[in-house]
């Protein structure tokens, strides 16, 4: 199915690429054993409120080949995705990030990326409710992030999947929100959670005055709209102090944390709290 709608085409190349094709196919079905041989490994990023509350940390996948070493999900999610290896990866990304959000000392939610493939498989729901259910995470501290892709390719399989979701009490999350084609009516009728701003408008925060005025008109559509908004990929003090006075609802980025391991997690929970109750924030957040 995948294949044939031409979704995560990233094998196709010009005659005299046939060594990059070759690594193409080699990984492909090196990714088939990856979950069994545990080649694959989670890392979580936190989330934070203006004020300086830890809230949130989305589950980033990660692959360690025995000879190619850390390959990034922009390389292997793809892949997964044409093969649909993405399915039982999936599932097993699920399983593992609400098994360690339920061990976290505090109730931060958990955000685990769908991509559309997994999304519109058969039993994905039934997937869902599983993981929660095994694990005895509470569905309201689960965040599903898709992008605006999937609303485009199979609109009422699609609608009728996300209610579903909905109904099991998690949260949705529309990623990379501003790089697709999601217009407004999209937002209202899928009825998203929360907004995140892709990267690339926090980026030119710092040096483009229209960025600013974008920002500020998303931010305000998207509260109209009764949604939350999240800015993704904050990396330096003004765009951290431009977001704040904008009013964003949450921040993520490499000024505030990054992808860490889940042995630092408990550690990182624990130093928020007790900063928090000396009301000393300067430790963690630079603001
Ligand atoms: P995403 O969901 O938009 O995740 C955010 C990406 O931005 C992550 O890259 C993260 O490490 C990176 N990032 C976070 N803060 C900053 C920052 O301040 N600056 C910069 N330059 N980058 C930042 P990562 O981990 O390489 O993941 C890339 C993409 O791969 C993700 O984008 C997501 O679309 C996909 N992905 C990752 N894990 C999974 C997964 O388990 N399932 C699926 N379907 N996709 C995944
Ligand atoms: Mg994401
Ligand atoms: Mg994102
Ligand atoms: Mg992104």
């Amino acid at each position: 199915r995948a294949k044939s709608n031409g979704r995560g085409r990233v094998c196709v190349f010009e005659v005299g690429m046939n060594a990059e094709q070759d690594r193409c196919r080699e990984l492909e079905r090196e990714l088939h054993g990856a979950i069994a041989a545990g080649g694959l490994s989670l890392l979580f990023q936190p989330l934070f409120r203006p004020d300086g509350d830890l809230v949130c940390f989305e589950a980033l996948l990660r692959w360690t080949h025995m000879v190619h070493g850390a390959i990034s999900p922009a390389e292997f999610i793809p892949l997964a995705e044409s093969s649909e290896l993405i399915v039982p990866i999936g599932a097993w990304v699920l399983q593992t990030a609400c098994q360690e959000a339920v061990a976290w000392p505090c109730d931060q939610r958990v955000a685990v990326n769908i991509s559309a493939v997994q999304l519109l498989s058969e039993d994905f729901v039934t997937t869902v409710s599983q993981a929660l259910s095994t694990t005895g995470l509470a569905p309201e501290r689960l965040e599903l992030e898709v992008t605006e892709s999937v609303l485009i390719e199979n609109t009422d399989q699609t609608l009728t999947v996300l209610s579903a979701l909905r109904a099991l009490g998690l949260r949705l999350v529309l990623d990379d929100f501003g790089t697709g084609y999601s217009s407004l009516s999209y937002l209202h009728r899928f009825r998203f959670d929360k907004l995140k701003l892709d990267r690339s408008f926090v980026q030119r925060l710092d040096t483009d005055e229209d960025a600013r005025t974008i920002v500020r008109a998303m931010i305000s559509m998207s509260k109209d709209l009764g949604l939350e908004v999240t800015a993704e990929g904050v990396e330096t003090p003004a765009q951290l102090a431009a977001l704040r006075e904008l009013g964003c609802d949450e921040l993520q980025g490499f000024l505030l944390g990054r992808p860490m391991p889940k042995s630092r997690i408990r550690m990182l929970i624990m130093r928020h709290h007790t900063a928090r109750a000396a009301d000393d924030l300067t430790p963690l957040l630079v603001m």
